[in-house]
């Protein structure tokens, strides 16, 4: 399956991979490789999830996913094989996802996203990006220059920052969080 039939799919594999990449509180999509991985490998999803908090070893485990037999991928997701494919999401890994993944609070991504919507660094993706965006609506795919993260997923997890200073607060960033 190449990656212009992944941003076809609207949502199916490019969403999971997007979905993965948020429980493992990162602004980027894994790759295909890593969500069959983590689909049918139950201890590489346990690795992944126990590493979160380990930029290192993750980057290792995100960087060498075990190979996954070519017949147990979906070649072509019709309905039938799009629940499948959520149903083994969920018996897999999902219900781990759920345990200990965090968000920030509706007020505090609120107050991200009215920070980023107003801040000059904010910008459309670069075109060679745009295809592993086919899963995130159209509205919600600028990108922070500054960091090069997705906004609409960095505002919402608890780990990020925003790496610019305040205009006129120096001591604070964008959004309001002091600087160390
Ligand atoms: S994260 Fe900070 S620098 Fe980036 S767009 Fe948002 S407010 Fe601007």
């Amino acid at each position: 399956m190449d990656l212009q039939t992944i941003a076809e799919m609207e949502g199916t594999v490019a969403e999971k991979c997007m979905e993965l990449a948020e429980i493992l509180e990162l602004t980027e999509p894994v790759s295909e490789e890593v969500l069959y991985a983590a689909i049918y490998d139950s201890n590489y999803a346990r690795n992944l999830l126990n590493c979160r908090k380990q930029p290192v070893f993750l980057q290792h485990l995100l960087a060498n996913p075990p190979a996954v037999p070519a017949e147990k991928k979906v070649e072509k997701l019709d309905a039938s094989s799009q629940v499948a494919l959520v149903q083994k999401m969920g018996e897999a890994l999902w219900n781990w996802g759920k345990v200990g993944f965090t968000r920030v609070d509706d007020e505090t991504n609120q107050k991200r996203l009215a920070a980023c919507m107003s801040c000059p660094n904010l910008s459309d993706p670069p075109e060679a990006l745009i295809y592993k965006m086919a899963a995130v609506a159209a509205s919600n795919k600028q990108i922070c220059t500054e960091c090069g993260c997705l906004i609409s997923r960095k505002t919402r997890l608890p780990s990020e920052s925003c790496p610019s200073p305040h205009p006129t607060e120096p001591d604070v960033t964008r959004w309001g969080d002091p600087i160390h």
